[in-house]
């Protein structure tokens, strides 16, 4: 590629054209709520192999985190939400012909599940975890729908039903909510048959027919993670978003493939038939569809339904099943994190589409040193202190203890970045103290800044963490240049 030749071109876009830098589009709930913590959640049915869009969404949730962490100066997270109420297998009743389908979870259990979990997620995970130094949890939705909040959420959207049915149902109005059969895990596919018998306080009571066990009945009440809950797309969305909402302190932003625009307002007409408060409707961002060359999402589903004959020619494996990829998991993360980046770069690569074909050739001309560079926690640094570090006069860094942190051993390497400059440093040292009263009593003065006294220090660190900040505690970071 000749080198004043761009990267990649996009046009402008409604959203790129508001927006200076990607992150931006946070900005203006950070400003409102002032949230403690940023949480980016992403939902992924469990159901096999990943593909590249699924990977894609991932990774920009990751990459998200670790920009916002700097530019809100507020801890960030991601939460990975495993859909392992994905239909396994579907059957039809030879008598009545109503389908009925079994989930991921009831064919397979909490084990296999698990399994599913560890060989497509964990390590790719655990991988970008550590290449952009955020930490994650991963709730089934299994685990999330037994849970209190997302039962008395769900309660209370039944007492609203006539108000959000249209929007949920908008072609006949009725929503289907699957309870599956206790005996079997079976339920109706699009619970014809599933009944809301009695609502009250104390929950709700729902009939429904089981293709081998007859009748049966199901009561939810918040307090009791039973019976199972496997709701419909829509509906779902609807309950876990405006259960994540209810907590203010925490800011979820749902992280979305593209295709999802189209559908979420729908959910948000929902939200506000439930009269939703402005505080508490989600924040999305809805990162770039993977495109066949007719212009269609690229779709396994749609390749398994109809054969591989539909498989477009720019399609390489790994882009369908990403375990096809020929290098390790960090090599795999590596290239996809300097892809992503290019893309966060500008709003414009970002909030758009693309196709396999320039997705591949993206990918074929990433820099060949990606590998060659050590995985390090990166930290942006002050010009002054970055310099007193690579000459070798600072050996000790001060930090606040957030999540980002908490891999840092004896031994992790950090670079630390300054405009276009960077220095890489080993730990030698971790030490964890409560404040900077603490750390400053037991710290060498000067290893941390061999030009201020301890009073212009504790002022310094100050104005570079608020109170709020400072409550998280205290690193203390022996430094050596490498
Ligand atoms: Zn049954």
């Amino acid at each position: 590629m000749p080198e004043n030749q761009a990267l990649l071109l996009s046009p402008n876009s409604v959203l790129a054209n508001a927006l200076l830098r990607t992150i931006d589009i946070l900005r203006p709930r950070v400003q409102a709520a002032r949230p403690q913590r940023i949480e980016f959640v992403v939902g992924t049915q469990i159901n096999g192999a990943p593909h590249l869009g699924t990977n894609l969404v991932q990774t920009a949730a990751f990459l998200l985190a670790k920009v916002a962490r700097r530019e809100f100066s507020i801890d960030t997270t991601v939460y990975f939400g495993a859909l392992d109420n994905a239909p396994f297998e579907v059957t039809l009743d030879p008598d009545t012909h109503h389908a009925y389908q079994q989930t991921y979870f009831h064919a397979l259990g909490k084990e296999g599940i698990g399994e599913l979990i560890d060989t497509y997620y964990r390590d790719f995970f655990e991988s970008l975890a550590e290449a952009t130094g955020t930490d994650y949890v991963i709730e089934t939705y299994t685990d999330q729908q037994a849970s209190p909040g997302f039962r008395a959420e769900f309660l209370r959207t039944l007492e609203h039903l006539d108000g959000i049915r249209w929007w949920i149902a908008p072609s006949h109005g009725v929503v289907h909510v699957r309870v599956p059969c206790p005996e079997c895990g079976w339920a109706e596919k699009r619970a014809d048959r599933t009944k809301l018998v009695h609502l009250d306080e104390d929950g709700a009571v729902f009939t429904a027919v089981c293709l081998d066990h007859g009748g049966y009945e199901a009561q939810v009440d918040p307090e009791d993670g039973g019976p199972y809950l496997d709701l419909a797309t829509l509906y779902r969305n609807l309950v876990k978003e405006r259960a994540l909402g209810r907590d203010t302190s925490v800011l979820r932003v749902m992280m979305k493939g593209g295709d999802w625009a189209f559908g979420c307002q729908l959910v948000d007409g929902a939200l506000g038939a439930l009269g939703t408060p402005a505080a508490q409707m989600p924040m999305r961002i809805f990162t770039p569809q993977v495109l066949a060359p007719t212009g269609a999402k690229l779709s396994k589903s749609l390749l398994r339904e109809h054969g591989s004959s539909l498989l477009p020619a720019d399609v390489e494996p790994w882009m369908l099943d990403t375990t096809a990829w020929q290098g390790s998991t960090d090599n795999y993360v590596d290239a996809l994190v300097w892809l992503v980046g290019e893309l966060l770069a500008d709003p414009k690569h970002l909030f758009r589409s693309f196709t396999v074909k320039e997705l591949g050739r993206l990918m074929s001309v990433r820099p060949d040193d990606l590998d060659a560079r050590p995985r390090a926690h990166e930290m942006g640094i002050y010009k002054r202190y970055f310099d007193l570090i690579a000459s070798g006069r600072k050996t000790t860094e001060i930090r606040v203890n957030d999540s980002s942190r908490k891999k840092i051993k004896v031994g992790s390497l950090i670079r630390f970045r300054c405009r276009e400059e960077e220095v890489l440093t080993r730990v030698t040292r971790v030490a964890r103290y409560a404040d900077f009263e603490e750390m400053f009593a037991h710290e060498d003065l000067g290893s941390v800044n061999p030009l201020a006294s301890r009073e212009q220090q504790l002022a310094n660190v100050r104005q570079i963490y608020p109170p709020e900040r400072e409550a998280l505690g205290v690193l203390a970071l022996g430094i050596e240049l490498v």
